[in-house]
């Protein structure tokens, strides 16, 4: 039997489900989570969204009918509790969900990881890892149309596809293949507007955050030869343009720009710690430069939360330890 039909035989056999994804959840996150939402509704199961952070403003739009429910435990542990199954979307490991990680645990639910990031923990019953999928939501495109369970319709559509657009860079990343191109002419056969998504998602920047950007961009510098470009962005200039940590999702790619660079980093100083984003070109694996910050990822974009405080040394180590993947 293979993942696909193990997957619809378990949702085919329980009636109540708790799906959530990662801290600080992108479009792929949120968007497979209401596609799944719209899955099992349509399989008159009861089912509820559960978040550790709020849905971002840009990605409102996703949600018109309000699907997602941030974590409150007083309000959520009971159910998740009372789950038979637990799905995890676009994440591997059940510490991504923050606040969320002890109740997730606890809960003797079923617990089911549909993801494409490297090396998830070993904790799941059942998981539909594709690490070669350019997004959770192709891998649910994959599920839906093998299993049938429902129509791609428009309101499934736009969800595949503004969760693919957006985890492959708007189809310029390395997954960005010949299939997935295909998906994406399927879905907008169904009626999603590319130019309306990309709007709603991409072109809705504060003008004070873009002037954020203007900072984290001025102040890159670069080490190993050129070959490596980094931003710092500190609390104080977060408060200085009235920013949050998702509204610098994105900056790093900036740092890619740069004639010659391999790798790109980000160093984002956070009330109790600090993340870094990790982003490389070719076959250069982030993703195990990351883990040596007990992060994790994909192989060409990365992530790590530390609880350093000291963010100079935490730049200097990142960059010793880097300079091992890029070589000379
Ligand atoms: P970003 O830099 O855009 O936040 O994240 C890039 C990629 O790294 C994403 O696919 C994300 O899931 C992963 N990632 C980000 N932060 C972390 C982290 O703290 N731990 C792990 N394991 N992965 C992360
Ligand atoms: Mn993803």
């Amino acid at each position: 039997m293979n993942y696909y039909t193990e997957l619809k035989n378990i949702l085919d056999s329980h009636e109540s489900f708790t799906i959530t994804s990662h801290v600080n959840p992108d479009a792929d996150a949120i968007c497979s989570e209401i596609a799944c939402f719209l899955l099992l509704e349509r399989m008159n199961k009861k089912v509820k969204i559960i978040n550790h952070s709020p849905t971002p403003d840009n990605l409102k739009f996703l949600d018109q009918n309000d699907y997602v429910e941030l974590y409150e435990p007083g309000k959520h542990d009971d159910y998740i509790m009372n789950s038979e199954v637990i799905l995890f979307l676009d994440l591997n490991g059940i510490g991504r969900t923050k606040s969320m990680e002890n109740i997730l645990r606890k809960s003797g639910a079923k617990k089911i990881c549909i993801d494409h990031h490297q090396e998830p923990e070993n904790c799941f019953d059942l998981m539909l890892v594709e690490t070669d999928a350019a997004a959770t939501g192709e891998i649910l495109y994959d599920f839906i149309k093998s299993t049938n369970i429902t129509e791609i319709d428009y309101q499934i559509a736009l969800q595949l596809y503004s969760a693919i657009m957006t985890d492959t860079g708007s189809f310029r990343y390395e997954r960005t293949s010949p299939k997935i191109h295909a998906i994406a002419g399927e879905l907008l056969e169904k009626g999603v507007n590319p130019t309306d998504v990309y709007d709603k998602i991409y072109n809705q920047t504060d003008l004070n955050n873009l002037r954020l950007l203007g900072k984290a961009i001025s102040g890159i510098n670069t080490a190993l030869n050129g070959r490596l470009a980094y931003m710092v962005i500190t609390q104080a200039d977060l408060r200085q343009y009235g920013a949050k940590e998702s509204d610098v999702d994105g900056f790093v790619t900036h740092c890619m720009a740069v004639k010659n660079v391999v790798v790109g980093l980000l160093f984002l100083e956070l009330e109790d710690g600090i993340k870094i984003s990790f982003r490389s070109k070719g076959n250069i694996k982030v993703n195990k430069l990351a883990a040596e910050f007990g992060g994790g990822g994909h192989i060409n974009a990365s992530g790590a939360r530390l609880y350093d405080k000291d963010i100079d040394t935490l730049v200097y180590n990142v960059i010793r330890q880097a300079q091992k993947y890029i070589g000379d």
